[in-house]
């Protein structure tokens, strides 16, 4: 099947504002002598990731490491596999983290990544996801940071790939099929 790209669903505009206030919501809660641990998830959480910190202020400790990975199992699975193709370079044990995601969609993924990084004990665990197509979710997961709520289509850009393709684009963009 052949894809193009469709019309524009959020501006780079829009994005960099609402990334900016994700960063202030995130500063404000962490508090400031506190040290937070932003974990990506490789590839497409990257792009938002790296706009997202620098958003945060100066004197903030901020820890910045990545993760990628894929997950088994479906909606009747409780505990789910996820296999680690990159693992963290440190120990996130008694630390506060925050995952950073793209884009939530099932939220499978990110419930069972969430269960593997419960089991090594940070100091309080917490998602930051880009995007929510909250109308598709099969398992509960609790995001404590959404920046866009989105109807249930395929979206690019801005990290988001089809097939590898387009994640470079500043706006995030609807994909058509052919
Ligand atoms: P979940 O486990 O929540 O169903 O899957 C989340 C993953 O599905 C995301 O990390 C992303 O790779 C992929 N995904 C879901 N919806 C979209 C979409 O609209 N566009 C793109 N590019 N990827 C999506």
């Amino acid at each position: 099947m052949a894809y193009k790209l469709g019309e524009v669903i959020l501006s780079r505009e829009s994005i960099a504002r609402r990334v900016h206030e994700l960063a202030e919501d995130i500063a404000r809660d962490n508090g400031k002598d506190n040290s937070v641990v932003i974990v990506g998830i490789l590839t497409g959480a990257a792009f938002f990731l790296t706009d997202l910190v620098r958003e945060m202020p100066e004197d903030m400790d901020v820890r910045v490491d990545f993760m990628s990975v894929a997950s088994y199992g479906d909606s009747t699975t409780s505990s789910g596999v996820v296999r680690i193709f990159h693992d963290l370079k440190s120990s996130i044990e008694g630390k506060n983290v925050i995952v950073v995601e793209d884009i939530v969609d099932t939220g499978l993924t990110l419930s069972h990544l969430l269960e593997l990084l419960k089991g090594r004990h940070p100091a309080s665990l917490k998602v930051c996801v880009l995007l929510d197509k909250y109308e598709r979710r099969k398992t509960e997961v609790k995001v404590d940071y959404c920046g866009f709520r989105i109807p249930d289509k395929f979206v690019v850009g801005y990290g988001l790939d089809c097939a590898g393709k387009w994640r470079h684009l500043k706006d995030i963009k609807y994909v058509i099929e052919e």
